[in-house]
């Protein structure tokens, strides 16, 4: 697993370098890498206050995987998973009501109670095994976010009956959104945070040119292979994939993800191999990451539809057959590459 994510930081770090071709030298920079929330990150500023800025924004980034963290039984969430209910941050408040925003949206494709489910497929703990069909039955009737009691005033969570809630699938879309409140804090000149599959832009390059950032070919995410590259500016771009987390069942030999599909229980298989989410925001754009990898190609273009200019998305999908997909207002900042067929969605 961990070989997985060096090597994904290996093809974001020549995405970097790419990145960062058109720096001026005379802009100080700062940048560090770090292993939290269960993914190699890199954080790297442009500026005067460049090396406080990085440090502010490692702090920042600790700070979240200890309150967040379903790994560390200390965190507010696993206490919350304990006990049932518990008064919780300002973050985890505020990711709690964009995830079941989100989660009403999209029916029910996004939807955080899935942790006892991660719990049983062994994503927690890497302990992995395939769950009996009455345990994936019995575990999704706990499910729904339209369980949850939420009190934004007091700040409090009461979950259902066995519930838990596991924030996996919009924390580090809040994480980059923190860090880009630390970037102008430093008023830097601009800055690039890569967290796993997101990626959060703030500015331009320091010589005026976007961000030039790859999204990773499935089929080949541990090499430096790319989909296409999307020029950035003031933008996340937030992928989800299978090939991201995974294992393959010994007995059967079917390989199983991350993403589950909170209609079946079990990984989803919506036709998709990669889906970005392209948004100023990036607590939205891994909400939706995640959410658009369970609903599939027709629904995700529904959603864009109806939300695309109330939220400020755009995506970049990749179909089985090996079709790239992008929606009209990201098109332009897209370049795919050459070895796919290229289809753009109005
Ligand atoms: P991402 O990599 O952003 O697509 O998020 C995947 C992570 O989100 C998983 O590791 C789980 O922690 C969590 N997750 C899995 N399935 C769902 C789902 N259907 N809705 C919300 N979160 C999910
Ligand atoms: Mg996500």
């Amino acid at each position: 697993m961990r070989n997985k994510a060096l090597s994904l930081t290996l093809v974001l770090a020549f995405l970097l370098s790419l990145c960062s071709c058109g720096i001026r030298k005379q802009v100080p920079s700062a940048s560090k890498e770090i292993f939290a929330m269960d993914t190699y990150m890199t954080i790297t500023c442009y500026g005067e206050n460049c090396e406080d800025a990085v440090n502010a924004s490692v702090e920042e980034i600790n700070r979240l995987d200890n309150l967040l963290s379903i790994g560390k039984e200390t965190s507010e969430i696993s206490k919350l998973n304990e006990s049932g209910s518990a008064v919780l941050s300002d973050d985890s408040i505020t990711m709690i009501k964009e995830a079941i925003d989100v989660y009403q949206k999209t029916n029910g494709a996004f939807d955080i109670t899935v942790y006892p489910l991660m719990v049983a497929w062994g994503f927690t703990t890497q302990d992995f095994t395939v769950p009996e069909e009455s345990t994936i039955q019995e575990l999704l009737s706990y499910m729904g976010c339209d369980k949850l009691q939420l009190n934004e005033e007091k700040k409090t969570l009461v979950l259902g009956k066995h519930q838990g809630i596991d924030l996996g699938g919009i924390a580090k879309g809040y994480a980059s959104d923190q860090l880009i409140e630390i970037f102008k804090k430093y008023d830097l000149a601009a800055g690039l945070i890569s967290l796993g599959g997101n990626v959060q832009t703030y500015k331009t390059n320091t010589d005026g040119s976007r961000w030039r950032c790859g999204i990773t070919n499935p089929a080949d995410p541990e090499g430096t292979d790319y989909l296409g590259i999307l020029n950035l500016e003031d933008q996340a771009a937030v992928t989800s994939g299978a090939y991201q987390r995974n294992f393959t069942d010994e007995k059967t030999g079917k390989t199983y993800h991350h993403i589950i599909d909170p209609a079946t229980g079990y990984s989803a298989d919506s036709g998709l191999t990669s889906v970005t989410i392209i948004c100023p925001k990036g607590i939205v754009a891994d909400a939706l990451s995640t959410s658009f990898y369970v609903m599939g190609l027709e629904k995700a273009t529904e959603y864009w539809h109806t939300y695309g200019a109330e939220d400020h998305f755009e995506f970049v999908v990749q179909t089985e057959d090996g079709t790239v997909y992008a929606t009209s207002g990201i098109a332009d900042q897209f370049e795919v590459n050459d070895k796919f067929n290229l289809k753009v969605v109005n």
